[in-house]
């Protein structure tokens, strides 16, 4: 069980849950206006492929991959049109290969045979494409515009116990947590929000929170956890605080993806 922060959060007095979450969502929607989804797709066909390969992989890779690919294979029966060697080699370097050649054909058939060729927005059927977690699931049904879950990646899940918005740590109990206190309305950006000020401010080893928006509503800000114990004294020492390095924001998020 990872650290609970919630407890935190009542001894500082910063309030309840589903008193805090309001501001938290106002302020990373200005401070991240441009948080959205990395991978870059044209159809329902693509982004479902997308984000099978996407797993155990960085976005960047993916979309290294998919030009290719998409231009090669624009149908579900086009998937299932070469031999599986081929199609092996067609996704090689998004890694795991054979397991997702398998997902990926397994999908494309059942596409074929079940949903009349289209993807599915219910997460109920999505879950049942081969390969097709609730993860990547909620990641389709939101970028399709049909949220009915959150997505919980390895942001969300840290930055949800920093902040105290769970006490949890596994991924479907985290979601849960969530679901009670963000709006439904907010669903489908609350994760990009997350995700954002992960890669770019509350980073996994050295949460910048001299320089986080959320400071004053977040349990574990200053509490040393992890980081640099002691951000004023370097600020004092370099005699100014230091601004958001945004200049470096996409460096950041390339590389930061790699934690994904
Ligand atoms: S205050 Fe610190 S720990 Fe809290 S969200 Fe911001 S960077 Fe993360």
């Amino acid at each position: 069980m990872a650290r609970s922060y919630v407890g935190e959060a009542r001894r500082r007095g910063l309030g309840r849950r589903r008193e805090r979450i309001a501001p938290i969502v106002e302020r990373l929607a200005v401070e991240h206006s441009d948080a959205s989804i990395a991978l870059r797709f044209r159809s329902e066909l693509e982004l479902l492929v997308s984000v099978m390969l996407s797993a155990q992989t960085t976005d960047a890779n993916v979309n290294r991959v998919t030009p290719a690919l998409f231009a090669k294979y624009r149908r579900p029966e086009d998937y299932l049109a070469v031999p599986r060697e081929e199609l092996e080699r067609d996704i090689y370097t998004a890694g795991f290969f054979r397991q997702k050649t398998t997902a990926i054909r397994g999908t494309m058939q059942m596409l074929l045979e079940d949903f009349d060729g289209r993807v599915p927005r219910r997460l109920d059927e999505l879950v049942r494409l081969p390969g097709v977690a609730r993860k990547t699931a909620n990641v389709v049904a939101a970028e399709l515009g049909h949220a009915q879950g959150i997505v919980v990646d390895t942001h969300v899940r840290r930055l949800s116990q920093r902040l105290g918005l769970t006490r949890n740590d596994d991924p479907v109990k985290i979601e849960r947590d969530l679901q009670r206190i963000v709006p439904r309305a907010d669903w489908a950006r609350f994760p990009h929000l997350l995700i954002w000020h992960g890669r770019r401010i509350c980073d996994a080893r050295r949460p910048r929170c001299e320089d986080c928006v959320l400071e004053d509503l977040c349990p574990s800000s200053r509490l040393g956890l992890l980081s640099s114990p002691a951000p004023r004294a370097r600020r004092a020492r370099d005699g100014r605080a230091q601004a958001p390095p945004r200049a470096t924001d996409a460096a950041q998020g390339g590389a930061a993806e790699a934690s994904r």
